[in-house]
């Protein structure tokens, strides 16, 4: 299957090529239209809700795949999702909070796919509840998983990528990443850590072609939390597939462009 190419870099490879054919500068031009196909990607939290859908996305645009979650009956089915569309897949069972786990993951996944080039933190979990009520222990399995998860992971894939001379690594935050919200205190503490974490790992990788991005997500219809899908009149919500259009996006920039930062709004509601 082909890969669709996004307006926006149409417009963009237009407006290269013309500075380029009139000698105003030497700006890379993308003679592949953001074909990723041959890449290897990696996705956490793939089983369900925003990661399946990246993963699927993914795989359409003709990358191979490993896929992390800790349940692995509903990983495999993923997988095999993967796998009908003509990709190669991993799955491997792991919590992203635990080192060796992680080290795991990512051995296998250069083991049976050879190369790592894109890295998608995504899984993420939540607790709600006052400062003053929380248990500790939902701190600590927040931070691990929301926080600790993308350092851990993201410091595994580094030498290959570093090898393999670039790649990508899009975090997904959230808009709790930029506003605090009652009730939220250790997920908006784990999604305000991980916009600093990559903004510093960005700056440490940058010049060695690793493009670091981070995705803010308003609310999107998933079972996260444990809640039902809020697709209720009167709630604007984002379908998984929108944020994986938007990594898909970041994905086929052109090689001299860097989305640090995106934020994606609900802009409607949805049909009931
Ligand atoms: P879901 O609950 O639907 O999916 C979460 C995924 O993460 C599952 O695959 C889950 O599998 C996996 N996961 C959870 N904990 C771990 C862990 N410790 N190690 C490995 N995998 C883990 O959530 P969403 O798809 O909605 O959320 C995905 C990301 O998007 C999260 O980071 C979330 O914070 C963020 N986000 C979500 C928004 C929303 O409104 N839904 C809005 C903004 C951001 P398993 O339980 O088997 O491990």
């Amino acid at each position: 299957m082909g890969s669709p190419v996004t307006p926006a870099l149409v417009i963009n490879e237009r407006w290269c090529r013309e500075r380029a054919v009139a000698g105003e500068d030497e700006t890379v031009i993308r003679e592949d239209g953001g074909d990723l196909s041959g890449q290897v990607g990696l996705v956490t939290g793939a089983s369900r809700g925003i990661g399946r859908a990246i993963a699927l996305a993914l795989a359409e645009a003709g990358l191979d795949l490993a896929l992390a979650a800790r349940g692995q009956a509903a990983l495999d089915a993923v997988a095999d999702e993967v796998r009908a569309l003509g990709r190669r897949c991993v799955a491997v069972a792991t919590d992203v909070g635990v080192p060796a786990e992680v080290d795991r993951l990512v051995a296998r996944a250069l083991a049976e796919l050879g190369r790592l080039d894109v890295l998608v933190n995504n899984a993420g979990v939540d607790a709600h509840g006052t400062v003053e009520e929380s248990a500790v222990e939902d701190w600590q399995r927040v931070l691990a998983t929301n926080l600790t998860g993308p350092y851990l992971c993201s410091r595994a894939v580094l030498p290959a990528m570093r090898r393999q001379g670039g790649g990508a690594i899009v975090n997904i935050s959230s808009g709790a990443g930029k506003t605090g919200y009652a009730g939220m205190a250790a997920y908006c503490a784990s999604k305000f850590g991980l916009m600093g974490f990559a903004e510093a790992l960005a700056a440490e990788v940058g010049d060695q072609g690793i493009k670091v991005s981070t995705i803010c997500p308003g609310t999107t219809v998933t079972e996260f939390g444990g809640r039902p899908p809020a697709r209720q009149a009167g709630v604007k919500v984002l379908l998984p597939e929108d944020v994986a259009a938007a990594v898909l996006y970041l994905l086929r920039q052109s090689p001299q462009a860097w989305t640090s930062e995106m934020t994606l709004w609900p802009f409607r509601e949805l049909p009931a």
